[in-house]
C-alpha cells in the first residue's frame, strides 16, 4: 500500500526542515520529494527513548526521599514495591506506560529491567503486539542469568551497589553470551565512574560527575552515554557535561529514566535538555532520536527521515495555539512542541 504525506519534513540525519512530500510504501519511506508547498504540518521522526525503567510504572508518586532510599537495590522503595506487586498488575502498569510512549511519539525504547528472567518476560508481554521496539537490559536474580537468552544484555545499577567480584562475574557471563553490558555511573558522585569504565561496558548511563579525564577515557574506549537530565534534576544529582562529551565526539543519547521520577514524554525531555544543557536544538533532537537509534542498533530503520528507513513519523500541527506563528520548525519542535500538537502518529 502506497500513500503520501506532505508538510515541513525534519529531513535526514541533520534534521534540516524542508517542505516536501514523503511517499510511503508498506511502512517504508520510498521517496522524499522536496517541493515548495503550503503546509500546516511538521513531519518529524519518532523518538527513541534510550533509558527507561518502566517497571517503576507501579509507583508514580513516591515520597521525596534521597535517591538511594528510592532506587538502590535490594531494599530501595521501588524494589520493595516491585516485590509486592503481582505479575498482572506489573504488566498492566507497564502496558499503560508503553501506550503513553507511543501516544507521545516514541517508536523505540531501551529499558533496564529488574527481577531477572521473569522481569524481562513481563516487559515482553507488556509490549507484545504494540507498535514500538523495546530493548531490555535484564538484571540477575538469585544468581540466575537466564534472562540473557531473551534480551539485549545486562543493565546494572552501579559498581557501588555490588561487590566488584560479583559484577565482574556478571560481565563475563554477559559477554560470553555475546550480549551487551550497560551500567549507571557518575550519578551520585564520581566514585563509580572509573570502576565502570574498567568493566569495558557497551553503554554508560548518566555520567553527571565525569571530569575531563573520564570523558577522554570514554572517548578512547568509544563508549556511548545516555543522559537523563530531568531525572538528574529531580534527584538533585546535578547535570551531565553533555556539551563536553559531544565536543569530544562521544555518542550521547537521551532517556527519561525511572517512570517513578518522570513521565516517558520525550517532548518534556527535549524542552528540558534545550533549556539546561546544550543550547543547540539540532543536537537536542538528535539525542532524542538518531543517537538513541544508534545505541539500540536500530539506526538503519529508525531515528531519522530518509529513504529506505521505516516510516515511524509524527505529524504535528504547525497552526495549533501553541505552535501558531513559529518561524523555525526545528527549534519550536524541540523547545515548545507538546504531545497535544501531534495530529497523527505513523
Ligand atoms: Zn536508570
Amino acid at each position: 500500500m502506497e500513500h503520501t504525506l506532505q508538510g515541513t519534513i525534519i529531513y535526514g540525519d541533520d534534521f534540516e526542515p524542508v517542505d516536501g512530500i514523503i511517499t510511503i510504501e508498506d511502512g517504508i519511506i520510498k521517496e522524499i520529494e522536496k517541493k515548495k508547498i503550503n503546509s500546516d504540518t511538521i513531519i518529524a521522526p519518532c523518538f527513541v527513548n534510550a533509558h527507561t525503567h518502566i517497571g517503576d510504572s507501579v509507583i508514580k508518586d513516591p515520597p521525596y526521599l534521597p535517591l538511594a532510599e528510592l532506587v538502590q537495590p535490594p531494599n530501595g522503595l521501588k524494589h520493595r514495591i516491585l516485590a509486592q506487586t503481582s505479575k498482572d498488575d506489573l504488566i498492566a502498569a507497564m502496558k499503560a506506560t508503553i501506550h503513553d510512549m507511543i501516544r507521545t511519539g516514541t517508536c523505540a525504547f531501551l529499558d533496564f529491567r529488574e527481577s531477572g528472567s521473569a522481569g524481562v518476560k513481563a516487559l515482553k508481554e507488556a509490549s507484545n503486539g504494540l507498535n514500538i521496539e523495546s530493548r531490555a537490559f535484564g538484571r540477575p536474580m538469585d544468581n540466575d542469568m537466564g534472562y540473557l537468552d531473551s534480551c539485549e544484555g545486562t543493565g546494572l545499577s552501579s559498581t557501588s551497589d555490588l561487590e566488584m567480584d560479583i559484577i565482574r562475574e556478571i560481565v563475563l557471563n554477559t559477554k560470553r553470551k555475546g550480549k551487551k553490558f550497560a551500567i549507571h555511573a557518575g550519578e551520585r558522585n564520581s566514585d563509580d565512574i572509573l570502576p565502570a569504565i574498567g568493566l569495558e561496558p557497551d553503554l554508560l548511563i548518566h555520567m553527571i560527575h565525569a571530569e575531563k579525564r573520564e570523558i577522554k577515557l570514554i572517548k578512547e574506549e568509544q563508549i556511548p552515554v545516555v543522559v537523563c537530565v530531568r531525572s538528574n534534576f529531580i534527584t538533585g544529582s546535578g547535570l551531565p557535561p553533555i556539551k563536553k562529551m559531544l565536543d569530544e565526539g562521544i555518542l550521547v543519547a537521551a532517556g527519561t529514566d525511572n517512570v517513578m521520577l518522570n513521565s516517558v514524554n520525550m517532548f518534556s525531555e527535549m524542552e528540558f535538555l534545550a533549556r539546561t544543557a546544550i543550547y543547540d536544538d539540532r543536537q537536542v533532537f538528535k539525542l532524542c532520536t538518531l543517537n538513541g537509534a544508534k545505541i539500540a542498533g536500530l539506526d538503519k530503520e529508525l531515528g531519522s527521515i530518509k529513504t529506505g528507513k521505516k516510516a515511524r513519523l509524527m505529524i504535528l500541527n504547525k497552526k495549533s495555539d501553541n505552535m501558531h506563528g513559529i518561524r523555525s520548525p526545528l527549534s519550536s519542535l524541540v523547545r515548545r512542541a507538546r504531545p497535544d500538537d501531534i495530529i497523527r502518529i505513523i
